[in-house]
């Protein structure tokens, strides 16, 4: 059991070092509702990863705090942590780093079962992990195979079998299914939001992917340089993106009814973190851009239909 532990311990050692190269994530607030899927989205850099590892306790937090069900758990030592452990469980986007390629699937699945229910039979325990390899297609008779004699797929289906085995409340999945072929992509997503629906489940899910938040999405988060350009019901953000960069991704998105006005394409690169613009960190980019947005960083304002933007061209009435 104590392995479970430096695993944990071993990510986030390796995550301290990267934040030295990650951007601080800014004024980015986001309370996660029970039973949805809140998906935050934006292209690689924009600090949805990073939301994700902070949430989990995989990252401290410089300032801010991270709160589960009213209680503040960034500022917990590992022991009182555990509890949350088991409650909240992650699953990462490449199923060859994250399973341990020494253990076989039942030991692997067996580790975290034991260790948060230590009072389970040996017979509870090995039927127990059996449930849940049927409900996630992992055949019991894989049990005594290794990682490495699985396709992608099947790893990333162990994967979440493990996430799933200790009962949580909460999944923190980051990009769970952006490295496995495009065929077995909705699979996997299928997958998880029957689990959603079985085990009465709470997403944070992180992709870069907008086909993914439509279908998978209860809310959506658009992220862009590590801030949160706007917060909707994926129904309204689909419907009508408010804020100008949710409107260049979602443009991005080949449909055959392209026939959308006022869509916007992207110009420039993104700048770097390192160096982040003044005012809107999208000034740079966006074709609605004027003197305030390059000198004052816009609010997250909340809209009639419930929706948060922060652009001073919505707030203005002129987008
Ligand atoms: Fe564009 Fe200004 Fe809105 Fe930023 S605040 S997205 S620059 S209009
Ligand atoms: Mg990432």
């Amino acid at each position: 059991s104590g392995d479970f532990l430096d695993q944990i311990k071993f990510r986030g050692g390796k995550l301290v070092r990267e934040q030295e190269h990650v951007h601080a994530i800014n004024g980015v607030s986001l309370d996660v509702i029970q039973g949805e899927a809140l998906c935050v989205v934006g292209e690689s850099g924009c600090g949805k990863s990073t939301v994700a590892r902070t949430v989990m306790g995989l990252l401290k937090p410089s300032a801010g705090e991270v709160s589960y069900r009213g209680e503040r758990i960034d500022n917990l030592d590992d022991k009182a942590l555990l509890p949350y452990r088991k409650k909240m469980q992650m699953i990462f986007q490449n199923p060859y780093a994250s399973l341990n390629p020494r253990m076989t699937i039942m030991e692997t699945l067996r580790e975290p079962v034991q260790f948060h229910n230590p009072s389970l039979s040996a017979v509870e325990l090995r039927d127990k992990i059996h449930e849940v390899m049927h409900s996630v297609g992992v055949d019991p008779s894989w049990g005594e195979r290794y990682p490495h004699e699985f396709s992608g797929g099947q790893r990333q289906r162990i994967s979440i079998a493990r996430a799933l085995a200790v009962d949580p409340e909460f999944i923190v999945a980051d990009e769970p299914i952006s490295a496995l072929d495009v065929s077995i992509q909705a699979q996997v997503l299928n997958l998880m939001m029957d689990a959603q629906e079985s085990r009465n489940l709470t997403y944070l899910f992180i992709t870069h992917d907008l086909a993914v938040v439509e279908h998978f999405g209860t809310r959506v988060a658009v992220m862009y340089l590590g801030t949160l350009c706007e917060l909707a019901s994926t129904k309204n953000l689909f419907a009508e993106p408010r804020h100008p960069y949710t409107r260049a991704l979602l443009s991005a998105i080949p449909r055959l009814e392209d026939d959308r006005p006022d869509f916007i394409r992207l110009q420039g690169e993104v700048p770097t973190p390192v160096n982040l613009p003044s005012g809107c960190v999208f000034h740079g980019r966006c074709p609605h851009a004027n003197e305030r947005c390059k000198q004052e960083i816009p609010a997250l304002i909340p809209l009639a239909d419930g929706s948060q933007v922060a652009c001073h061209g919505v707030e203005e009435g002129r987008i």
